[in-house]
């Protein structure tokens, strides 16, 4: 069986203890993976220490170059490292394709936005004062398992791009993919120790790398609960930390919306990845009198998917993550139908030998839905869509806002005015106005409230690599 090493120092380091990674689609195992403890995260923080002013002192043209030979050596590699991202964490081989092109469009943008750390120049009455952006230092990567190629891209590359030199902890039940994408970075022609990799508990090599004196920058993605613990944790030394944590999104649908283009808009981003997205669509709210016509039209979409081991052409949906995700999605959805919700599409595992040895769920529409209901104020993370009717916008926008999230939000109109008022009231970091994305590479994306702190991609990203340093210089006599 293929075991996957971590990368530490610029070599490949194995460990006594290899735990196994499962398919979701069938529980057959895929791979071995070494690994690491709080030893082996000390070891990778100082070869990334030992790193830094080797990288930092580079020219940024240097490091572009480095960048862009990073994206093609992951675009050279994308079939191998696609391959076992279906295979750890279930999503179609087409998705984990797209997500791995991706990552390497991400080095690219980085590969210019690093070339723009540009600083400001200030005159005084008898003084000159320069303000420079430099490096922070190491960086820990923390990352989940939902998209753990394309998130672990968007710190590595504004990292690496900025100066920083960095140690990534990859998922512990889906590492493999996200350790090959590692491994082409650092083949690009990083210095050894500019980018390591271990393996391990989240509760052991996470919190090192967190506590550790050596690691200035913190950039994690993941739940809200262990967010607010490695916020805690950071706060010992005051680091600088980027938060990316869950999120419960609301989409509104007016009633003068697009009816068709706003059901195939909310099935996909209510669905796909099995609902397992920060930004998935949590919560719909219909305005009364179109809230049938949507309703129709949405469980059609939900029961037209096709459904399906995720290496098989033309499946649609994989399997759930893990079978714990799986019982919280059937939690959820059995608490809504005791508080009154009805059950439109989906409820269940779907029924075939194909099915039985997998994390499988149909797509799920739930009728009546209530802000009493866990799946309306809870992260199902799931393929849940429960959709409640409303009578006024401003009662949409009430109702979007009713929760201690705000990661993403959408709305369908078909009016400006309309668009811009719920989107100026929306308490959300990224709004998307007749679009179910709220990720531009070139944008900001992060989230208000307890969906998290700071932003990536775009020059915002970048800036969360870089300190900002004042010198004053006096010219003429004071
Ligand atoms: P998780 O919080 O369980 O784990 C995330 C990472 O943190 C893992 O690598 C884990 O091993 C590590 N970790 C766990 N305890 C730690 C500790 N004490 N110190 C340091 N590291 C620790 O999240 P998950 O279940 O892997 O991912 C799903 C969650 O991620 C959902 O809540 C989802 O909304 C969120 N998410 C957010 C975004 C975003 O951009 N806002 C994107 C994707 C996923």
């Amino acid at each position: 069986m293929h075991i996957s090493h971590m990368l530490i120092d610029g070599t490949s380091v194995s460990s006594r203890k290899v735990d196994t990674i499962f398919n979701p689609a069938s529980g057959e195992p895929v791979a071995g993976v070494a690994v690491g403890g709080r030893e082996e995260a000390r070891l990778a923080l100082e070869a990334a220490k030992r790193a830094f002013p080797v990288w930092s002192s580079m020219p940024a043209e240097e490091r572009s170059e480095v960048l862009r030979e990073a994206a093609r050596l992951v675009r050279q590699r994308r079939d191998e490292i696609a391959r076992l991202l279906t295979l750890e964490q279930g999503k179609p081989l087409k998705s984990s394709r797209s997500e791995v092109l991706s990552a390497a469009d991400v080095l690219d943008y980085y590969a210019e936005e690093g070339k723009r750390n540009t600083g400001q120049w200030l005159a005084g009455p008898h003084s000159r004062s320069i303000v420079l952006r430099q490096p922070i230092g190491v960086a820990a990567l923390i990352t989940p398992w939902n998209y753990p190629v394309d998130l672990l891209s968007w710190k590595v590359a504004p990292c690496l791009a900025a100066g920083c030199t960095f140690v990534s902890k990859p998922p512990s039940l889906a590492p493999l993919a996200a350790t090959e994408f590692v491994r082409a970075v650092s083949d690009a022609g990083l210095p050894a120790g500019a980018a390591n990799v271990v393996h391990g508990p989240g509760g052991t090599v996470g919190a090192e790398l967190v506590e550790s004196p050596i690691s200035r920058k913190i950039a994690f993605t993941g739940e809200t609960a262990t967010g607010r613990a490695v916020m805690a944790a950071a706060a010992a030394r005051i680091k600088r930390i980027s938060l990316e944590l869950g999120g419960q999104s609301p989409f509104i649908v007016c009633a003068d919306a697009d009816l068709p283009a706003a059901a195939a808009s909310a099935a996909h981003r209510a669905f796909s990845n099995m609902g397992q997205i920060c930004v998935s669509v949590n919560r719909i709210y219909v305005a009364d009198e179109v809230a049938e016509a949507f309703t129709d039209q949405l469980v059609s979409l939900a029961e037209s998917l096709k459904i399906g081991d995720g290496m098989q052409p033309g499946v649609e949906l994989g399997p759930m993550f893990s079978s714990q995700q799986r019982e919280k999605t059937k939690e959820h959805v059995a608490d809504a139908l005791e508080r009154g919700a009805e059950l439109l599409a989906g409820g269940s595992e779907p029924e075939g030998e194909e099915f039985s040895r997998g994390f499988f769920f149909r797509p799920t529409v739930l009728g009546r839905a209530d802000h009493s209901m866990r799946v309306m104020m809870e992260e199902t993370f799931g393929p849940v869509a429960p959709i409640m009717k409303f009578r006024s916008v401003q009662e949409a926008v009430a109702l979007a806002n009713d929760t201690e999230y705000g990661l993403a939000a959408y709305v369908y109109t078909g009016s400006l005015k309309t668009a811009m008022q719920v989107a100026e009231g929306l308490e959300s970091g990224g709004i998307g106005v007749n679009v179910n994305s709220v990720i531009d590479r070139q944008a900001p994306f992060g989230g208000w409230k307890q969906s998290g702190l700071g932003r990536e991609l775009g020059r915002w990203g970048l800036e969360a690599y870089l300190e900002t340093k004042h010198i004053r210089v006096g010219v003429w006599k004071e």
